[in-house]
């Protein structure tokens, strides 16, 4: 009790309190109760800083213990960013007083002073959210600079470059964030002429005139667009910076990122006023990125690439080639550091239990840590080995790796085809390969080149499968690369923003890509020898890196093709190991059953050796029941009128009938089985030909004339809601006499050679007690009548498809009458929204953009109809305790919506047979995170 009354007391001064410092001695915010709570106030950054600074850590250098080496400095909350936007924009006047208080504090922690002439303290102000948005929000470096300070940094550190480098970064950075005056359209071709005037690569290979007269044309290019002077009142500066970062909440990339990853606009950034440690103050001093382990395959061996004299985004932007990780070792000045980092990795891992992304710094062959976040971007594979490593490693749990694992979607990866090997070395023998570079996001794509984001994001929308090249990317990029199948950049390692976001978005990546050269004044695009033109096809590889001309046929994951039984080389068998271990421990935690549809017979088997534990949907009106040479006999069903019609279609039908539930019945061995009465659309099933109609007319035995005259007759203006499913029973009662008797013939003859059955024949597109009554009591007869002349017992059972809001409203009414129900998702969404899913496309994607919907009602559950199975559910249970709900349709590989039947206390659900694992996975993580009484 006392407990808990000290974790509401630490959250309640959570909101209240604007700003919590962090480094010295001190880590304010961890008073504040829990992680996610911390992060909601704080931001990703500021906890993250805290908790480094926080934890406990053995400098191997130095010996010492005490927190992480992080530079100090204070956090501003998100509470406060709410409050800046609520007060228009403006900061609050107590807002003011509390930055001047903990600026105070950290100039005291320091022992330097804003502004001071002499050894000025300079600070970053950084943006963070509490969902990692990486590169989306803005950050100022080397804020505390103007004419006087730099005079003051230059004679402390006795290093003018390094003083008039740092003035020029922050010139830039806060002319573009904090004064609106934009680097690309400003700054840039300012930079870009003197570059150009000495012949250089970058700034780091300018002179110390050159960086001066550059930083006073970049102020001069502020004056004449803003009519103001550069501000020189560090203080001024420093609030100003605030409320650019404030802003840079709602900056359209910004904005952009969450719509497409279906982060809240609620989610705004925190600023964190960080102390300045110097990576470009010489050759003992680097700046750098490192993953704990690979992100793309999740091997343990760090991963990362680091800059020396250099500072902040330089690694990320690619605009020096960064050197790998490992090289820190041998470097005499560095190795120290290389050290330090070592540890600090380790204890980061520990901690956080998770690989971690890292940036950091050294300064006189010291190490800081500016930031640590989970390892983010990680394929599916890497997210694969990382949580089976750290199980064997033993500071994960089984539970603990099956929530870590995160997206469920990433077993989908794991099943998705790369190049074929082979056809890859055809490529190389005939030359085709033209370029490699860094792989840096899994997966195959082929298609036409594009060299514009803005044309990626047309030509896809036109069908096209396009590849985006690009020298880098940028966020202004984001929008091209959610387009684009892949892409292919010339410039950039795996820590550059095209690697990041394109392992996000699971997309294939290739960067850095040496010998790809864009003319975009000319459109073209060399690729080594080539030259292509945009709409040319190319083949790029995320795994090995490498470009090929034309197009590439792929091959199934070694995943697939072990599950198929075939032989695959060792790592292939080591990952399809680890993925069935996780999946083993997914199924220990579940709560909802996990059921399949049924798709082919291979798919059958491959679902129940994913786990699945029966079959929720068998369509009988497809494949596996009424194969593709039965369709005239099945096409003369729909066209019968007197009940000849009826018997010679279904005698004709039913052999199959019989085949196929029994092949389901012997693969399931005692697994229930809902096997759904016929459900076709029926203009789907019409003559499509003169020569199908004078098929059918044949079966029929019935003038060609006749059977079209019948096929015009029953092509219906809405056949979605037309004469289908019950319906089709309650006119003609002999189509479900037939499919009842031949679901039970199966399994009776299942059940003679031992092999045990759970029958379920379920009654699609039901609206009412009657209607369904009527249906039931020719099964329940059909069912007498098999069993007499079997001469067994069949143990069986009736349920409905629930999918039309009639059903919902009346659900209580019949729920006594029957042993299970499942929702058709799709069809009860179709019904409940009025929208066909087939004729979506011209209207949804403006619905999503004006947040009319969320997301794709067919592809996340609506709401809405959330309402619906919820109301459906509680009505049956009311009525009938024992009744079997679940929910199928093609929402069991959407984990939110997994995670949604879930909390509402289904029984189960089924999906298709290759998303099955992604439905397990996120059934055990929902049951994880809310846990339920007893599974069913
Ligand atoms: P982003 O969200 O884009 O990563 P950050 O706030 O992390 O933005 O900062 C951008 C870059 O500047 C990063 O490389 C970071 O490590 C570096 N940086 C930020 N603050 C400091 C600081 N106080 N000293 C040195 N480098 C810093
Ligand atoms: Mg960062
Ligand atoms: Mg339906």
């Amino acid at each position: 009790m006392k407990q808990r009354e000290e974790t509401a007391a630490a959250q309640g001064s959570g909101a209240d309190q604007p700003i919590y410092f962090f480094g010295g001695e001190e880590a304010e915010g961890m008073a504040i109760g829990d992680r996610e709570e911390r992060r909601r106030l704080l931001g990703g950054k500021g906890s993250g800083m805290t908790e480094m600074a926080s934890l406990t850590y053995k400098d191997p250098v130095s010996g010492e213990e005490g927190g992480l080496p992080v530079p100090p400095g204070y956090t501003i909350t998100t509470e406060q960013a709410r409050r800046y936007f609520d007060n228009d924009e403006r900061i609050p006047e107590d807002l003011v007083e509390a930055v001047d208080r903990y600026q105070a504090r950290l100039e005291e922690t320091t022992g330097k002073t804003l502004g001071d002439v002499d050894d000025p303290l300079l600070v970053s102000v950084r943006s963070g959210a509490a969902v990692s948005m990486p590169g989306m929000m803005d950050t100022v470096l080397n804020l505390g600079l103007n004419h006087r300070t730099v005079e003051g940094l230059a004679r402390q550190s006795g290093d003018r470059r390094f003083a008039g480098d740092c003035y020029l970064r922050f010139t830039e950075q806060f002319a573009d964030i904090a004064l609106g005056v934009k680097d690309e359209t400003h700054l840039k071709p300012l930079r870009r002429a003197i570059l150009e005037k000495r012949d250089a690569g970058d700034v780091s290979e300018l002179g110390l005139d050159d960086l001066e007269h550059l930083t006073w044309e970049y102020q001069h290019a502020v004056l004449e667009e803003t009519g103001k002077p550069f501000p020189q009142d560090v203080r001024d500066q420093l609030l100003a910076a605030i409320e650019a970062v404030f802003r840079s909440s709602y900056s359209e990339r910004a904005v952009f990122f969450r719509r497409v990853n279906k982060i809240p606009d609620t989610v705004v950034s925190a600023v964190s006023v960080v102390f300045m440690v110097f990576g470009n103050r010489g050759e003992d001093c680097a700046t750098g990125v490192c993953f704990t382990r690979n992100p793309l395959t999740g091997e343990n061996v760090v991963t990362g690439e680091y800059l020396t004299n250099a500072q902040g985004e330089d690694v990320v932007a690619g605009i020096r080639a960064g050197q790998p990780i490992e090289e820190m070792e041998n470097d005499s000045k560095l190795k120290d550091a290389y050290q330090q980092l070592s540890a600090a990795q380790d204890a980061l891992e520990r901690h956080f239990r998770d690989a971690q992304d890292v940036e950091f710094t050294i300064e006189g062959g010291r190490l800081f840590i500016l930031q640590t976040r989970d390892l983010g971007g990680r394929t599916g594979r890497a997210a694969l080995n990382i949580v089976t490593d750290m199980v064997e490693e033993g500071f994960l749990s089984p539970e603990e790796a099956v929530l870590k694992y995160g997206d469920p979607n990433g077993l989908n990866e794991l099943l998705q085809p790369a190049f074929d090997s082979e056809e890859e070395e055809r490529a190389r023998e005939e030359g085709r390969l033209i370029a490699t570079g860094i792989p840096a996001s899994a997966g195959a794509a082929t298609g036409e080149v594009s060299i514009s984001s803005e044309q990626v994001e047309v030509l896809s929308r036109r069908g096209h499968d396009i590849i985006l090249v690009r020298h880098e990317t940028s966020p202004e990029d984001v929008n091209g690369l959610h387009s684009a199948l892949g892409v292919l950049t010339a410039r950039g390692g795996v820590v550059s923003h095209a690697a990041i976001v394109a392992r996000g978005m699971g997309k294939a990546a290739v960067v850095g890509a040496e010998g790809v050269d864009i003319d975009e004044q000319r459109g073209v695009l060399r690729i080594g020898e080539e030259t292509i033109t945009p709409g040319e096809v190319i083949s790029i590889s995320g795994t090995t890196g490498e470009v090929f001309m034309g197009s590439m046929p792929v091959a199934p994951s070694p995943i697939k093709a072990r599950m198929a039984g075939e032989e695959v080389d060792e790592d292939g068998e080591r990952l399809y190991q680890k993925f069935r271990q996780l999946l083993d421990w997914a199924r220990e935690h579940k709560g909802l059953q996990i059921r399949c549809n049924t798709e082919t017979e291979e798919d059958l088997k491959v679902a129940l050796s994913f786990g699945a534990e029966g079959v929720g949907l068998a369509r009988t009106e497809h494949n596996m029941l009424i194969p593709e040479e039965r369709r005239t006999a099945f096409t003369a069903l729909l066209l019968a009128q007197t009940s000849e019609d009826y018997q010679k279609a279904l005698d004709s039908l039913r052999p199959v009938m019989e085949d196929g539930a029994e092949t389901i019945f012997r693969l399931l061995e005692g697994k229930p089985a809902t096997i759904r009465l016929f459900d076709p659309v029926p203009n789907e099933f019409l003559p499509r030909s003169d020569i199908e109609t004078a098929r059918v007319a044949g079966f029929m035995e019935l003038a060609f004339e006749e059977v079209r005259h019948r096929s015009v007759a029953r092509e219906e203006t809405n056949p979605m809601l037309g004469h289908r499913g019950v319906r089709l029973f309650v006119v003609a009662p002999e189509i479900v006499e037939s499919q009842a008797g031949a679901i039970l013939t199966a399994a009776a003859r299942c059940l003679k050679e031992g092999v045990s059955v759970r029958p379920e024949i379920q009654i699609p597109m039901v609206i009412n007690r009657t209607e369904i009554l009527k249906v039931a009591e020719t099964i329940h007869d059909a069912a007498r009548k098999t069993m007499e002349a079997e001469g067994i017992e069949i143990p069986y059972s009736v349920g409905v498809m629930v999918e039309t809001p009639a059903a919902v409203r009346t659900a209580d009414a019949f729920a006594g009458d029957l042993d299970f129900f499942s929702y058709g998702v799709n069809d009860l969404t179709q019904t409940v929204l009025a929208i066909s899913r087939d004729d979506t496309g011209h209207f949804m994607p403006a619905y999503e953009e004006h947040g009319i919907v969320a997301a794709d009602p067919f592809s996340s559950l609506d709401p809405i109809v959330a309402t619906f199975v919820e109301e459906a559910f509680e009505k049956a249970k009311r009525a009938n305790p024992d009744i079997f709900v679940f929910a199928s349709g093609d929402l069991g590989g959407d984990p939110h919506s997994v995670a949604t039947f879930h909390n509402m206390g289904l029984d189960g659900i089924s999906a298709g047979p290759w998303l099955v694992p992604i439905a397990i996975l996120a059934a055990a993580q929902a049951n994880l995170k809310y846990p339920r009484e007893e599974t069913p």
